[in-house]
């Protein structure tokens, strides 16, 4: 099958999605005949900033006018799609990736599945594999429709075999006549430290257990003092005790630190599958029934007060 894999947003989306979707070509996409890159951007793009697959060998850049407005985006694909029919689009994790993927697969007519985290040629058709039911259940779904417009699960990181020379440069004219006035402007958040929650050593991981927004500082310096990254899961960030960009999990980061110490969190699986890469889990909670404690290396079954209120005054003997 001929396969196109889709960049889309600025430089910064962009490099982050090559590293997720190299990984996933690495392990999924051998069945694929020819694949080339598409990558749509406002941005100028200089393909030598971005590590492609070996197997990628035709790159096609078009330029949209602002980063902000989807249906510029929805109409370049489809332009490119036209001059290349692809049977298989495979776009980011992000959420405007995925969102590209299924407004795609609708106006090609074709099928999309996101959050994939699998796929293979089953005589025409592509079978695909993906977490449900809060990451429960893995689902083998078959769909039947071309072009198959995938977005992919959040956590590749395999290191492909990159290509040692950029692959052939295509540009493509859009020449585009949709009305984008409508929007007057845009403001971009910048959050403290996007990054540091998904490359940290150490993460200290939170959860509804530790009680209110009150208890947050405390544990912030505990994170402090050991170099660390803070995580919580759904209910304190929902709560507000804690940013969105710290949430950990199936709607969050998949973490993969050396240690991630888990604070008052049952082990709900939508939040064990952002920490389950760590090398050395260790669980604190009261209850010793709690899910947490079958995957941590460590469990310790005790009022987490009691366990911060030690780290820190052993952390401050040293
Ligand atoms: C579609 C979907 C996506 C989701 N995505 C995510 C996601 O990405 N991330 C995520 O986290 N959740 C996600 N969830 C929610 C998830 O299913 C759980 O509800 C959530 O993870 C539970 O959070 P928690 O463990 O902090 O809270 P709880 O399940 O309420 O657990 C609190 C724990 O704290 C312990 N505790 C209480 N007091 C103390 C104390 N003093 N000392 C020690 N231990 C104590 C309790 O024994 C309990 O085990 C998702 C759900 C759905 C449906």
């Amino acid at each position: 099958m001929k396969t196109a894999i889709v960049f889309s947003g600025s430089l910064q989306s962009i490099i982050r999605q090559a590293a997720e979707l190299n990984g996933y070509i690495s392990r999924n996409l051998s069945y694929t005949e020819e694949m080339e890159a598409w990558i749509v951007s406002a941005q100028e793009i200089d393909v030598k900033t971005i590590g492609f697959s070996h197997q990628i060998t035709c790159v096609k850049l078009a330029r949209v006018r602002t980063n902000h407005v989807a249906e510029e985006y929805l109409e370049a694909i489809t332009k490119i799609y036209e001059c290349t029919k692809p049977q298989i689009l495979v776009f980011g994790s992000d959420w405007f990736a995925s969102s590209l993927a299924v407004r795609t697969a609708y106006r090609l007519k074709g099928a999309s599945c996101i959050g994939v985290k699998s796929s293979q040629d089953d005589d025409g058709c592509l079978l695909v594999e993906k977490a449900v039911y809060s990451n429960h259940l893995t689902a083998k779904l078959r769909i039947r429709s071309s072009p198959f417009c995938l977005s992919i699960a959040k956590g590749f990181k395999e290191k492909p075999e990159l290509a040692a020379e950029p692959p052939e440069v295509e540009r493509f004219a859009l020449g585009s006549s949709l009305r984008t006035d409508w929007l007057l402007g845009y403001r971009c958040e910048q959050t403290e430290t996007p990054e540091g929650l998904t490359t940290a050593k150490i993460v200290i991981a939170v959860g509804k257990g530790v009680g209110s927004k009150e208890q947050i500082p405390l544990l912030e310096e505990l994170t402090k003092h050991l170099g660390g990254e803070l995580g919580a899961s759904r209910p304190v960030v929902m709560n507000a005790w804690l940013g969105m960009d710290r949430l950990i999990g199936a709607s969050g980061s998949i973490l993969s630190p050396e240690v991630c110490i888990v604070i008052g969190a049952s082990g709900a699986a939508a939040f064990t599958v952002g920490i389950e890469k760590s090398k050395l889990i260790v669980a604190v909670n009261h209850d010793e029934k709690a899910p947490i404690f079958k995957m941590a290396d460590v469990a310790i079954c005790v009022d987490y007060q009691e366990f911060v209120d030690e780290l820190i005054k052993r952390l401050h003997a040293e």
